[in-house]
């Protein structure tokens, strides 16, 4: 006899701010949320030690306790958190159709509605001396964490647009940013170039790479190398930020939802709707402008309230959007 398959209202892909805040309005709304917490459970500000800018922390706190804060809360409205990775989905195109997905490539498990909360991942430059100081100096958000080097000197590793933007908000706090370029131009667009180019406390360093992030437990300089001539030289800074893009964790949803260019899924006006019917997106999945916790957890919430209304409206078909 084949084994039941469960059956569930409402599957929550990921534990970070989105799929919690998502969690704690569904199970408020009765609709008995299922979180699979994926690899990273608590998501990406576990990685962090001090979050400043949540609101309702007057004090600030850290990243790991705020994410066990918010598991918490979920779970005291009746959320069922899952350690487990989804591996494949199986989304329906009917108006009430059952979704299906897989965790962990072994198991089963039928939603009728799916909340997208997988977030993105910063890339790094992967090498050992910038890996081992991650958090101690070595960041990949300039908005999140550029406020601790007020008045210091740092550096930024990046030549598209959101590295210009990343060094241009820098420059407001930070006494010099040295941005480095690995090629002999900037891939920015002009305004943006003309931007970083006109703020006097930012030296743009191309054909430049990090050769090794030096300081034992928090960042106290770069030895950086010049790609072309080979020569190598020591800048003094407190800060690295790596600004060479994110990666959007959807790539179990390919073919089966509509995404831009670089994965991130595409949600429809100002709502959490993907392309398929009972399938909401939140979070950094579907935010490559603003990243962050705060709007994370807004979009989590508009999912949660979009998956309530779906479900109300599946008995009165003619009222779904
Ligand atoms: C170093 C650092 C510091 C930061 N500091 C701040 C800050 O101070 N303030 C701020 O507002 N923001 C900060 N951010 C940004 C903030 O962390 C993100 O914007 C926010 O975490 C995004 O939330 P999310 O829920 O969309 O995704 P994430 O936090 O990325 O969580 C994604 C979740 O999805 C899970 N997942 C992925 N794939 C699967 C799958 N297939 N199956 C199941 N689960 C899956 C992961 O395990 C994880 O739990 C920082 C980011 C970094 C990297």
């Amino acid at each position: 006899m084949s084994e039941k398959i469960e059956r569930i209202k409402t599957l929550i892909i990921g534990s970070g701010p989105a799929g919690y805040t998502a969690a704690i309005y569904a199970a408020r709304a009765d609709l008995k949320p299922v979180v699979y917490t994926g690899m990273e459970p608590g998501g990406q500000l576990t990685t962090t030690t001090e979050v400043d800018n949540f609101p309702g922390y007057p004090e600030g706190i850290d990243g790991p306790t705020m994410m066990v804060q918010l598991q918490q809360q979920a779970e005291r409205f009746g959320t069922d958190v899952r350690i487990g990775m989804v591996t494949a989905v199986e989304l329906s195109d009917e108006v009430g159709g059952i979704h299906k997905a897989t965790i962990d490539d072994n198991k089963s498990i039928e939603a009728e509605t799916i909340i997208i909360s997988t977030g993105a991942s910063a890339k790094y430059l992967n090498i050992p001396s910038e890996q081992r100081l991650r958090g101690g100096g070595v960041s990949a958000c300039a908005v999140c964490d550029g406020f601790f080097y007020k008045g210091q000197d740092v550096a930024i590793v990046g030549a598209g647009d959101t590295a210009a933007e990343e060094a241009s908000y820098l420059a407001n706090i930070c006494s010099k940013v040295t941005m480095l370029v690995r090629k002999d131009y900037m891939r920015a667009s002009k305004a943006m170039q003309h931007r970083v180019n006109n703020l006097k406390n930012i030296e743009i360093l191309y054909n430049t790479e990090v050769d090794e992030v030096l300081g034992d437990q928090v960042v106290e300089g770069l030895r950086i190398v010049n790609n072309q001539t080979g020569d190598k030289k020591e800048i003094t800074v407190t800060g690295l930020f790596i600004a060479i893009g994110h990666k959007p964790n959807t790539d179990i949803f390919k073919g089966q939802l509509d995404m831009d260019e670089t994965g991130y899924i595409v949600t429809k006006g100002k709502s959490t709707k993907t392309n398929k019917p009972g399938v909401f997106a939140s979070g950094d999945a579907q935010d490559k402008e603003y990243r962050q916790a705060v709007t994370a957890a807004g979009t989590g919430c508009m999912a949660a309230l979009d998956a309530e209304r779906y479900l109300a409206t599946i008995e009165t078909p003619e009222e779904v959007g």
